[in-house]
């Protein structure tokens, strides 16, 4: 048996990709630092898998800012108003992920989306009528060279035809079938290319197998696989699936050429009954995923190797690979420098280096006649059961409280119509009333007082103080621009969820736990450990607060039950609905406390709603009835005159728009802006009952949007849907983009909202 991974973490173990991209970003270091810098860091994490035991280790899994994006332009799908910038190719290809904007040029970004159901997100790759494939770009094969250089004949990854089409976004007559024929010609170009280079296996990634297929697809996927694979090569191919099984597709799997298919065993697990159904070809590798690749509890090796016997009846020993069920990117690095996690939890987890150790170990229990004898797998179990006794876990008074929810802490009590005409008469907005998603830009500043009080270098009452300081000042210039519900700006959170975690019984923190979300941006997510429970009032002080500096509306915001949850790793030994309704009762209570403070409108935000949407459409009632459930249960006792909002990103809402009415809020804000408003038509032909905010500016990007563009932007919003029920605001929080931006950006806002109201 032989060790593999789908995939490793880029960003470093301490962000250092992050900070040099940015440093490019600025303009402080120049392409051969860039290069030089990312380079080494390529370096380290081959030679830590090499140093861990594993047998296959992949390469081209680095980005700078993401593989689809990296496919795109591998493949030439470069639109014209980017190739136009005449830039260098790395900075066109920052400007298709960021934008761009000097003097005489201004061009927005290509939209991102969540990756399947990660917090990852890629780039939307756009397919227009002058889209010409062909080797624009030489990253995958000079990635190979390198590893190659340090002795390390590595598995480059590429993302499969059929992937990378059905997440592009099609702007051309040509049909989907007619632009895969094509797109295959220039794959079988990259395959040559890597057989000149006398690599041994590629790993082409087709994720999207795993979701719902037609017999179309599987038709077009086996067409054009057979030609890609028709001619008699040295290099072999692994097809790479993740995130859940194939059960659509196995047979034609297993029928074509491949040399290898890597299935994820975790979130997949019926994939070990289409092998039971079907067999397992003689002649083919499986790259068996059953290290989780997505959470960071420690291999259950008993599971494990439970796993591997039944495997082992339909395929040889020495035809399995040991690999994790999808690309570790998607959990932190390493355990290592975790100084604040107690040794005896430490033991409960596994990030992406301890995760190469894991398999390593399975692989010798593989071999291993005795293998329950093991000292390795005694430990393993013995830590195992330890956790499950762990008092740390469980809280009587949580779990009753949970169990004894009745009907009405889900419903509110006056219905929609009702409350939004209470709403309306006591708060005197004018039409398009103007507001943010609640954070300001964390300033270097800003982070700093942070850093102070969090080690201890100024008093509690010195870092509200300068927390205060900075909170007058946003609401003073909030007030001066003329926005109608301020905010107080979320100085105070580092991060939307990990602020709620460190104040809530049952999560545990890392230190440098940091995963890639999108680009340079990384996320910490916390470890839903124990049960869930407030130990006191979160975020009353601080915008208690804010709203004595203002007559206006200060709107309070939170982050909601589903969104603390999909953006956590969640315990195991819970099902995902009792977690979230115990953050949810969490989150009521301060809701409630916001209310009692005298806080008008209260935004619960659910950017991740839709993030661990099943994958599959049958799964989706069973995920969505608890999740909405529990989004309800944070306001449902709030008064008629208390405003909920919600604030969404990335959403697509087209297939679950009935669900999210019954969401029960009375304004929604969401991401608009990369897309375009298309979803306002959804909107009204369903009769979408809350008021809308559909972003409108992206907030993702450095680029500052003129007043004009603002105010065609509303003029198309109210052709659209009814100007009453309709806000003005950016697409998301401004906490990533520069003061100076952030600024001028809304003051054009409220300028063209106003303008508008005049000329209406
Ligand atoms: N209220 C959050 C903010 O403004 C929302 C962020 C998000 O949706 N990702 O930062
Ligand atoms: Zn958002």
């Amino acid at each position: 048996m032989k060790t593999t991974i789908v995939g490793y973490p880029r960003i470093g173990v301490n962000r250092e990709l992050k900070k040099v991209v940015e440093k490019y970003f600025k303009g402080e270091i120049g392409l051969s630092k860039l290069f030089a810098e990312s380079k080494q860091l390529r370096k380290k994490y081959w030679l830590v898998q090499k140093e861990k035991g594993i047998d296959y280790i992949p390469s081209n899994d680095f980005s700078f800012y993401d593989n689809m994006l990296d496919m795109a332009f591998l493949l030439n799908v470069i639109p014209k108003r980017y190739k136009q910038l005449d830039l260098l190719p790395i900075d066109t290809y920052f400007a298709m992920a960021r934008g761009y904007q000097d003097i005489e040029e201004d061009v927005k970004a290509l939209p991102m989306k969540k990756w399947f159901n990660t917090n990852y997100h890629y780039i939307v790759p756009e397919i227009d009528d002058d889209t010409e494939f062909f080797l624009n770009d030489t990253k995958p094969f000079d990635l190979y060279r390198e590893a190659k250089e340090l002795g390390i004949n590595t598995r480059p990854i590429i993302i499969g035809m059929f992937t990378f089409l059905k997440l592009a976004r099609f702007n051309t007559k040509r049909t989907f079938e007619e632009i895969l024929f094509e797109l295959t010609n220039t794959y079988i170009e990259i395959l040559k290319k890597f057989e000149e280079l006398g690599t041994e296996w590629i790993q082409i990634d087709e994720p999207i197998l795993v979701t719902d297929l037609t017999q179309e697809d599987i038709n077009l996927f086996k067409i054009a696989y057979k030609k890609l694979l028709a001619k008699k090569r040295n290099t072999k191919i692994l097809i790479q699936t993740y995130f859940g099984d194939v059960r659509d597709i196995y047979e034609t799997l297993i029928e074509l050429d491949f040399d290898g298919l890597g299935l994820d065993l975790v979130e997949g697990i019926k994939n070990v009954d289409l092998i039971k159904r079907s067999g397992f070809p003689s002649n083919k590798i499986l790259s068996a995923g059953i290290v989780n690749g997505k959470n960071i509890w420690r291999n259950d090796y008993k599971k494990s190797m439970e796993l591997i016997r039944i495997l082992e009846q339909f395929v040889m020993p020495e035809n399995i690979w040991l690999s994790t069920s999808c690309s570790l990117l998607h959990v932190p690095y390493t355990l290592l420098n975790e100084e604040s996690i107690e040794e005896n939890i430490k033991e409960f987890l596994a990030f992406a280096e301890e995760k190469l150790e894991e398999l390593k170990d399975l692989k010798s229990l593989c071999i291993d006649y005795d293998f329950e004898k093991n000292d390795l797998y005694i430990f393993n179990q013995q830590v195992l059961k330890r956790k499950i006794t762990d008092s740390l876990s469980f809280d009587a008074e949580i779990r009753s409280n949970v169990k004894n929810l009745n009907e009405e802490d889900f419903i509110r009590k006056d219905k929609f119509e009702n409350r939004i005409l209470v709403q309306k008469e006591k708060f005197k907005l004018p039409i398009l009333p103007t507001t943010t998603i609640g954070s300001f830009p964390q300033t270097s500043e800003v982070r700093r007082i942070r850093q102070l009080w969090r080690k201890g270098e100024i008093t509690e009452t010195e870092y509200e103080q300068q927390l205060q300081k900075k909170i007058k000042e946003i609401i003073d210039f909030q007030e001066k621009i003329g926005l109608d519900v301020l905010v107080h700006g979320e100085y105070e959170r580092n991060d939307m969820v990990e602020y709620f975690g460190q104040l809530l019984e049952g999560f545990l923190f890392t230190q440098n736990g940091w995963v890639q979300s999108y680009g340079t941006r990384c996320v910490k997510p916390p470890i839903i450990f124990g049960d869930v429970k407030r130990k006191e009032p979160m975020t009353v002080k601080w915008i208690k607060f804010a709203q004595k500096q203002t007559d206006k509306i200060v709107k309070g915001i939170l982050t909601g039950p589903i969104t603390i949850l999909n953006w956590s790793f969640p315990r195991e030994d819970l099902e995902l609905r009792e977690i979230a309704y115990q953050i949810a009762l969490a989150i009521r209570d301060e809701v409630l406390d916001l209310e009692a403070a005298g806080i008008r409108i209260i935004q619960i935000d659910e950017a991740a709603l839709r993030e661990k949407l099943p994958l599959r459409k049958k799964e989706w009632n069973d995920y969505l009835f608890w999740a909405i459930r529990a989004f309800r249960l944070t306001h449902a006792k709030v008064k008629t005159e208390t405003q909920i909002h919600t604030h969404m990103c990335y959403s697509e809402f087209s297939d679950i728009i009935k669900e999210i009415e019954s969401m029960d809020v009375d304004v929604i804000s969401i991401e608009a802006a990369r897309s375009d408003f298309s979803i306002l038509d959804l909107f009204k032909e369903n009769n979408f009952k809350p008021e809308v905010g559909p972003g409108i500016y992206d907030i993702h990007s450095p680029r500052v949007p003129s007043q004009r563009e603002l105010e065609e932007l509303i003029e198309i919003m109210i052709r659209k849907l009814d100007i009453n029920k309709l806000w003005i605001n950016p697409d998301c929080g401004l906490k990533t983009r520069e003061d100076e931006e952030a600024k001028l950006s809304l003051i054009n806002m409220v300028n063209a909202a106003k303008s508008i109201r005049m000329r209406v």
